[in-house]
């Protein structure tokens, strides 16, 4: 069952690498939930570009006008990616986490914060210095929204709340039930932001239609390569907080004052949170993925990566010791990410060997969300595991786990290479 259509050229295709059993074989890139490869329109886009570049906002010089062009240009070409609000921002950051710590530091005062125990720990830990209350990890999306229901109907609803969700899970996979997740929120008069750090790669994200009030997510997931990263969405709180970084490019004013201190206005736009000279090739490589993801069409993308999907999880199923990790359950829609252990197997030996006997690149460990791997390994959250830590003796039950993950740029061989070695 070969997959539909062909996979978007992404740099790295031809690179080999050894093999410890002699010899050497083209490199088999299947960890692009952690970074997937720079799609080759990208790095052409970026190549053009490059000999162009010089400081935005700042010089009255051509190529400061054109990369200042440049660099706005892609702000409107990710509110256009993301199906923005006419009035929302986007702040252009270095990265999700980037994003996410921004947002927890502009949060009005006295805001609770809703976020699931689940979440990759980029959307888990920011909060720490407001109100933050840990849902526990539901089972199924219904009890997501039930969850979030329960803990809004509880809150003290006077003042500002967030929520923050995953879309997709970076360890299963799966798709959380967001639009749901953003009707509970509203309703009960909190905001919503919308960790869109591994599902932007594989579907469209639209604010609008999801109805969440920011979106964040990362360039190096995205097929543009690494350094720059989004977040989008309402102004008013952004306006309001106090700059995430003080410096240049973020204030509009700044005097001295007769008692001898400084006095500073700030800008009021997405500027206000971009201080210091931005990155202007990561920013327009952005821009550039979206457009060449919204070209190349996302029905396509959507369909080639189920059949990926289907040719990885028949794989896996046929392997009697594998177990693949799970919140939902079978039947929940997924994206291209999916984790597993293997009976008898150290999974960071496992991984290994995929490397150096096969190529193939994959990522084991607890993958930044530590609280939900050891739900789904069934593992004691005081005593075990930390990223890179022993494994579990053999006997015991596994303290980390395998992922595999792929999207756009992964070809047939790639995966059915995978399945085979596995089995
Ligand atoms: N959220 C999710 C769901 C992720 O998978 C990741 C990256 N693994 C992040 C946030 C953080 O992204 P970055 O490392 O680019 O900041």
């Amino acid at each position: 069952d070969p997959a539909c259509g062909a996979p978007l050229p992404v740099l790295g295709r031809d690179v080999t690498v050894p093999l410890v059993t002699g010899g050497e074989v083209t490199y088999a890139a299947l960890d692009y939930a952690a970074s997937a490869p720079a799609l080759q329109r990208v790095w052409d886009d970026v190549a053009a570009y490059a000999p162009y570049y010089g400081s935005v906002h700042r010089g009255a010089g051509y190529l400061s006008q054109l990369s200042t062009d440049l660099f706005e240009n892609s702000r409107v070409t990710v509110a256009e990616f993301l199906d923005c609000r006419d009035d929302d921002q986007v702040v252009f950051t270095r990265s999700t986490t980037d994003s996410l710590n921004l947002l927890a530091a502009a949060l009005p005062a006295d805001c609770q914060v809703f976020v699931f125990e689940t979440e990759h720990h980029a959307s888990l830990l920011p909060w720490r210095d407001a109100r933050v209350t840990y849902l526990n990890a539901p089972r199924t999306p219904g009890e997501a929204v039930a969850t979030l229901e329960r803990a809004l109907a509880d809150r003290d609803p006077y003042g500002p709340a967030l929520v923050c969700v995953t879309g997709a899970s970076n360890v299963t996979g799966e798709l959380w039930p967001v639009r749901e997740l953003a009707a509970a929120a509203h309703a009960h008069g909190a905001r919503i932001v919308l960790d869109a750090a591994q599902l932007a790669p594989h579907h469209p994200v639209s604010v609008q239609e999801l109805d969440v009030d920011w979106v964040a997510f990362s360039g190096h997931k995205l097929y543009a390569p690494f350094g720059s990263g989004v977040l989008a969405g309402r102004s008013d709180w952004l306006r309001a907080a106090e700059p995430y970084l003080a410096g240049g490019g973020a204030s509009r004013k700044v005097a001295r004052r007769a008692d001898g201190g400084v006095d500073v206005e700030w800008h009021d736009s997405a500027a206000r949170h971009e201080a210091g000279s931005p990155n202007v090739i990561g920013v327009y490589s952005i821009a550039s993925a979206c457009k060449a993801l919204t070209e190349a069409g996302f029905d396509s993308i959507v369909e080639r990566e189920q059949s990926l999907i289907r040719t990885v999880r028949a794989g896996l199923a046929e392997v009697p010791e594998v177990r693949v990790l799970s919140l939902f359950g079978d039947d929940a829609p997924r994206v291209g990410v999916i984790s597993f252990v293997v009976e008898g197997w150290n999974s960071s030996h496992f991984a290994a060997a995929l490397s150096a006997e096969y190529g193939i690149g994959v990522r084991d460990g607890l993958f930044c969300a530590h609280p939900l791997v050891r739900t789904l390994l069934g593992s004691d959250p005081q005593t075990q595991g930390e990223c890179g830590a022993p494994e579990a003796a053999p006997g015991e039950k596994s303290l980390n786990a395998i992922r595999v993950s792929f999207g756009a740029g992964t070809p047939d061989e790639h995966v059915e290479r995978f399945v085979a070695a596995v089995k």
